[in-house]
């Protein structure tokens, strides 16, 4: 900026002040980034159970078109495929409805143990499949967060059936709500504990990750999809919530969900 001045500094005058703007583009480029692993992986996910609808339906139109006992397998399968491309997409689907409203906080009164009752009910048919018990341990007042129910409940029921599906040799699932001992006032904790396998410490800090399984074969059979855990963290970080996630091999899991005051 040079008052009075006609010209630039090339034309011999000295600037009183320059002004530079800086951009830093580093956040900017790492969510394109994050986003277009995401668009990668997901193609990659359910391409896999495409490709073996595609290789079923040219068998059954040529080599085992008049088999019937291969007929009625193939169709098993193709169904066990499409139901796991539903499943896939329905996650993917709910991750992004999740995003567009992560800046709007959620403003309804929950009450967590209500939540929790719900989901337990819920999951009663798995946890009779799976042979697990779901025992709960709930405050007699109601244990009020603000939130939003139809999300909490899928918070919920995501860590129970991941308790149940990968923690189910413990036989059974403890799910509690208590008052959480924080710095200040007390919020809430919400906590799925289960007395299975249990996780290798080296894969904690990446479960919330979309797409991470620790054992993707077992994770494939017990109907996952990877993305369980990353719908859970995206939900709580709008709630302004914490997880925090404790195991020790051989002797189970605990997922704790802090509510703040
Ligand atoms: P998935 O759809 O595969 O269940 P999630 O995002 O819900 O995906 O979980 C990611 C991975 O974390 C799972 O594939 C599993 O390997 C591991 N995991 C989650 N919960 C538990 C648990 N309670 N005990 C042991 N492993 C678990």
């Amino acid at each position: 900026y040079m008052p009075g001045g006609s010209g630039t500094a090339e034309a011999g005058g000295v600037p009183d002040f320059i002004l530079v703007v800086v951009y830093d583009q580093s956040e900017q480029r790492r969510l394109e980034r994050m986003r277009s692993d995401f668009i990668a992986n997901a193609s990659h996910e359910l391409r896999t159970p495409l490709a073996s609808l595609s290789g079923f339906i040219e068998t059954l139109q040529g080599p085992a078109k008049n088999d019937a006992d291969a007929r009625d397998r193939f169709l098993g399968i193709m169904h066990e495929q499409a139901s796991r491309m539903r499943r896939l997409i329905d996650d993917i689907l709910s991750l992004s409805r999740i995003e567009m409203k992560a800046n709007v906080k959620p403003s309804d009164s929950v009450d967590l143990a209500e939540i929790v009752r719900h989901s337990a009910d819920a999951l009663a048919p798995l946890g009779r499949e799976l042979d697990v018990e779901i025992e709960t341990r709930l405050p007699e007042l109601a244990a009020t967060v603000r939130g939003d129910r139809d999300e909490l409940i899928q918070v919920t029921e995501n860590l129970i059936e991941n308790a149940m599906k990968y923690g189910g040799s413990g036989k059974r699932v403890e799910v509690s709500v208590a008052r959480s001992s924080g710095n200040g006032s007390a919020g809430w904790c919400l906590c799925v504990r289960d007395f299975g396998e249990g996780i290798a410490a080296e894969h904690l800090p990446r479960l919330t990750e979309r797409f991470y399984r620790v054992d993707v074969a077992s994770s494939r059979t017990l109907k996952g999809t990877g993305l369980g855990l990353a719908i859970v963290k995206h939900i709580l970080t709008r709630h302004r919530a914490r997880l925090e996630i404790v195991s020790k091999p051989g002797e189970g899991a605990a997922f704790s969900v802090h509510f703040p005051a």
